[in-house]
């Protein structure tokens, strides 16, 4: 009899130790918690049922090992089962937190991701819509980049194209949206911000690209120009009330007025007027 209930006693600590393992499911998973909080008390209400034999021996004396023995073998089989569950599930969450921040995020730059960059552009033109608040975008495009590479080889210009990205960041505000769209095109989304000051903005990150450094090779200091394209939507002049449709017009707004500063001489920015539309590529 004290064998029975030895191992009934067992079989109950093995079934909460797998109901805690899905209480700490629970707490550490951010994609699983329901069915992790259903898991857990499932297995606490069979934990219930394991304390039945219990009280039958206590009552009636009768018990059967082979019984006691079962229900051993299903917790001690609950048990590893949660075990590997919970292993399963944090590996799970890791890789889709990777994955997600993999897509989000250009690995070489740490800038935003283009699909990124789009969708939170999109919000933000979404905000300005119902704010009636301007939003300006900036396309920037480092000049003669190609020459870089070609005469100091692809690692320096991955060191520029960081450095880059950092000087735009340290300028740039938090609620500003800035992304790397292509190799060494990248956009920026300006909420609240009026075509007077995004050209102000505009000039700033362009100075300040060209005052410093964005590579030191040998000792010898490498510097680059941009040439940033400005375009502005303001919902009091415009009637468009699409989010994807504005962006993709300011975003070939601002590449125009881009390519327009590269035949303009480089190393300048410039906003879109209507008159581009025709002089683009
Ligand atoms: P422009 O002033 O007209 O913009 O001339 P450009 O040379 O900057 O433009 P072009 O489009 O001819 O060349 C862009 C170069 O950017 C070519 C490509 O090798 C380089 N590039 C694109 N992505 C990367 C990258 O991730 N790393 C490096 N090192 N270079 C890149
Ligand atoms: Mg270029
Ligand atoms: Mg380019």
């Amino acid at each position: 009899m004290y064998l029975a209930i030895f191992l009934y006693l067992l079989a109950i600590v093995l079934q909460l130790y797998a109901a805690s393992y899905a209480v700490i499911l629970f707490f550490k998973s951010t994609e699983f918690r329901r069915s992790s909080v259903l898991l857990a008390l499932g297995l606490f209400f069979m934990t219930e049922r394991r304390a039945e034999p219990l009280y039958e021996i206590y009552q009636s004396g009768e018990y059967s090992i082979e019984e006691a023995i079962f229900s051993l073998v299903i917790s001690a089989l609950f048990l590893i089962a949660l075990k590997q569950i919970r292993k399963l599930i944090m590996q799970l969450e890791e890789k889709n937190f990777f994955l997600d921040r993999t897509a989000k995020v250009d690995s070489l730059t740490q800038a935003i991701s283009r699909s990124e960059t789009f969708a939170r552009s999109e919000l933000e033109i979404e905000r300005a819509l119902r704010n009636k608040q301007p939003i300006a975008f900036l396309m920037l495009d480092i000049d003669h980049f190609k020459k870089i590479n070609d005469n100091y080889g692809h690692p320096v210009g991955d060191i520029v194209l960081q450095c880059l990205v950092k000087h735009c960041q340290e300028e740039l505000r938090a609620i500003d949206i800035f992304g790397r769209v292509g190799g060494e095109e990248f956009f920026i989304a300006l909420p609240e911000t009026s075509e007077a000051l995004a050209y102000e903005v505009a000039e700033r990150v362009r100075k300040r690209i060209a005052a410093k450094p964005s590579a030191i090779v040998n000792g010898e200091e490498i510097h680059i120009t941009v040439s940033i394209g400005v375009a502005v939507f303001d919902p009091s002049c415009h009637g468009e009330t699409e989010a994807n449709i504005i962006l993709r017009a300011r975003y070939k707004n601002a590449d125009e007025a881009m390519y327009f500063a590269k035949q303009s001489g480089r190393n300048r920015s410039q906003i879109w007027t209507h008159k581009m539309k025709s002089e683009s590529h």
